[in-house]
């Protein structure tokens, strides 16, 4: 068995007439996320994180932005795409860690839920899943309460010693 590292970073700006959508959960806040998807940051760090693991690319060219059967989609739907990929490669979850950088809203009731979402769709224990969330204290883009970022890192399990 070999490991495969990847890492993924997204950012979305917050705008108003959209509901806020992280980590597969529907979040209480006034604006939503500007997104071609439902633009749940914390899934395409994700998926992009996969992706790299993988040596698949980014969201970007799975997912291309200007396509119309990706508008508003349930970005849970894209990450099970991403899975089904990896699953064809015989590519396994070991573990992720993810940082979503907010001001606002507080993710921490949100959590939890969040977190058993992930894991169903990954195909891992939750356990597997590590989540967590940090203000910048104010500065920056996220500081100023423009937008969400969100960062993750995972670790696959592949069969045999190399890719
Ligand atoms: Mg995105």
């Amino acid at each position: 068995m070999s490991v495969l590292i990847g890492q993924g970073i997204d950012a979305h700006r917050f705008t108003a007439g959209r509901p806020l959508v992280i980590g597969g959960i529907r979040i209480e806040h006034e604006e939503g996320l500007a997104a071609h998807s439902d633009g749940d940051v914390l899934i395409h760090a994700l998926c992009d994180a996969l992706l790299g693991a993988a040596a698949l690319g980014d969201i970007g060219q799975h997912f291309p932005d200007d396509d119309p059967q990706y508008s508003g989609i349930d970005s849970r739907i894209l990450l099970r795409r991403v899975m089904q990929s990896l699953d064809e490669r015989r590519l396994r979850v070991h573990n992720v860690d993810l940082t979503v950088v907010a001001q606002r809203p507080k993710l921490k009731p949100y959590m939890p839920a969040m977190t058993q979402v992930l894991a169903e769709d990954l195909g891992c224990p939750t356990g597997r899943v590590n989540l967590k969330a940090t203000t910048t204290e104010r500065m920056g883009f996220t500081g100023r309460g423009e937008g969400i970022a969100a960062f993750a890192v995972v670790l696959l399990t592949a069969p045999g010693d190399s890719g």
